[in-house]
């Protein structure tokens, strides 16, 4: 082909070009006109409710077959059907799982002490007569240590509304028995079964003088859904009990450790019964689940009484409450924050700017100077979120002082709201001589394998204390002063063993290498005898890894701040 027919060929094939150009333009519009409506793939990966959560919470701490998603579904579709307006909504939970709700909700929110989410709630309401206030806590939070509240609220007809999700046991701290767990179930304190009647809610609320009673187990979430939104509307103090599974504690403890497995329960023993009365819904161990709406009455709130007897009252208007400035806040210093990856978990987490830490490790770190000032007892505290086994490794830690090191140990705990998602702690005195007072003030160690325990905790330390941090997921403040050795305990128990779960004793493993706080005969045995039955080699290889790692600390003299 010449030149002159290649550049023919160019130009038709250009024209060609063009010519299928506005056909393929054509196409694409039809394509735009057909798709109008359709969501985007944006679009649909944005929850619906997205707007009523707060997504970078997310994800949730709940565990996997918990009731608790679904509970909180349903009251996001009631609330937005309400048509109340949202910024005039304030949700108050109280302590445990369900009290992470308040959190998770893109509304004024309070997470507040345990058993006062009522009282607090009490006050918001007679504050600001406009909010509309809901509790969303669950039974042991409500029903024992805010019990009283509970009933007084109801008696004074309080214009709040109160979501209860009943799971029969105290989850977060370990599923303990609590004020709804049924008669004869087990429970980690109750491993015999209950001897001890429970609280039928609704009935608890109707006799207390609730205007609106119900009752749902979240397999009827159209159901519960429905009742939620009829609380919400309710003038006066209503209850909506939603019955949940925890198969993690009082599922596992009673033969339902799934949560599909307590799904078919509710499927089998659910029963609505709408003219049953509030005495009749007791719920037995493995009896019917009477569901339904009990009570929808009429009378006068706390706030018309109010109104009746002094008018129109704005106490929080007079007080100045509602129209403050904004608070400006102010920076630390530490200049733009930064997130660091967790890896893993495909999360990022909130950290403070790194800096050069730690130093130069050529022996055993001497806890010398702490036995000193400490009067000759050490002092020890090991922190980290709920689920890492820090409680484990402090009662692994203190065995094996107290019975094979021979020492005198006490051990306290914190495992409290804060646990799951949180900061937990386990705190021990080790000393050769009798310990008068148990508690733990100065620790000369410490070991955080979360960055929300590193910020409670590590100010806690005695100046020139050691501190062990778990080097992915603590991120440590540039302007202490402690010697602080980075561990990837988290790192090597998923790579190196395939559980993320022996995170902890890794730890141990590298503390005990490094501070020598127990002797290492003593912590293997002490871990022998703690972990769970069939998990004793996994554990031992997970002491050892950890135990090679701050070995190899000690004898390379390695920059600590520069473990991988
Ligand atoms: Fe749910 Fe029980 Fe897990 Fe708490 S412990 S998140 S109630 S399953």
């Amino acid at each position: 082909m010449g030149a002159g027919e290649q550049k023919q060929e160019a130009g038709s094939r250009n024209q060609g070009g063009e010519e299928q150009g506005a056909g393929e333009q054509g196409r694409r519009g039809e394509m735009e006109d057909e798709l109008a409506g359709v969501p985007t793939l944006e679009e649909i990966e944005r929850h619906p409710m997205d707007h009523l959560l707060r997504t970078e919470r997310l994800p949730h701490i709940w565990c996997p077959g918990c009731g608790l998603g679904t509970a909180l579904s349903c009251f996001t579709s009631a609330l937005m059907r309400s048509g109340l307006d949202l910024d005039k909504v304030a949700i108050v939970s109280g302590i445990g799982c369900t009290g992470r709700v308040a959190g998770y909700l893109r509304l004024d929110g309070f997470h507040t002490t345990h058993g006062r989410a009522i009282p607090f709630a009490t006050g918001l309401k007679l504050a600001n007569g406009d909010l509309k206030v809901v509790v969303f806590s669950g039974d042991g939070d409500l029903i024992a240590i805010g019990g009283n509240h509970f009933i007084h609220a109801a008696r004074r007809n309080m214009d709040l509304t109160v979501i209860c999700v009943n799971n029969f046991n105290y989850g977060m701290t370990g599923g303990q028995m609590g004020p709804t767990t049924p008669t004869g179930a087990r429970t980690s304190t109750s491993p015999q079964g209950n001897l001890e009647h429970p609280f039928n809610v609704p009935n608890l609320a109707a006799a207390a003088g609730a205007t609106y009673v119900a009752r749902w187990t979240v397999l009827h979430a159209r159901r519960l859904e429905k009742a939620m939104h009829k609380a919400l509307l309710k003038p006066g103090f209503s209850v909506v009990e939603v019955i949940s599974p925890c198969p993690t504690l009082y599922g596992r403890f009673n033969r339902r450790q799934y949560g599909s497995d307590m799904i078919e329960y509710y499927h089998q023993k659910a029963v609505i019964r709408r003219d049953a009365q509030p005495w009749e819904v007791d719920i037995d161990l493995g009896g019917e689940i009477i569901c339904g709406e009990f009570v929808n009455i009429e009378r006068p709130t706390f706030q018309d009484r109010m109104r009746e007897k002094f008018g129109e009252l704005h106490p929080s208007d007079e007080l100045g409450l509602l129209h403050r400035p904004p608070v400006e806040l102010e920076s630390h210093g530490t200049g733009e924050g930064f997130r660091v990856q967790v890896p893993g978990l495909g999360l990022t987490r909130a950290a403070a700017r790194p800096t050069a830490v730690g130093g130069q490790l050529r022996a055993p770190i001497s806890h010398a100077k702490c036995l000193e000032s400490a009067a000759g007892s050490l002092e020890v505290l090991l922190c980290g979120f709920g689920g890492q086994g820090i409680i484990l490794s402090g009662k692994i830690a203190g065995a094996g002082a107290a019975l094979y090191d021979e020492r005198e140990v006490t051990l306290t705990q914190s495992y409290g709201p804060e646990s799951r998602g949180g900061a937990c702690s386990t705190a021990l005195i080790i000393s050769n001589d009798p310990i008068l007072y148990p508690h733990v003030t100065r620790p000369c160690v410490m070991a955080a394998m979360s960055q929300e325990s590193y910020t409670t905790y590590h100010g806690h330390l005695a100046e020139g204390g050691v501190l062990l941090i778990d080097s992915d997921l603590v991120e440590p403040d540039p302007a202490g002063s402690q010697q602080v050795i980075p561990i990837p305990a988290t790192r090597i128990a998923e790579h190196e063993l395939g559980r993320r779960i022996v995170a902890n004793i890794v730890m141990l493993g590298a503390l005990t290498a490094l501070t020598e706080v127990v002797s290492e005969a003593g912590m293997r045995k002490a871990i022998l005898e703690r972990v769970p039955k069939g998990t004793e080699e996994l554990n031992m290889k997970a002491f050892q890894m950890g135990f090679d790692y701050g070995r190899g600390l000690v004898g390379s003299g390695r920059d600590t701040d520069q473990e991988d």
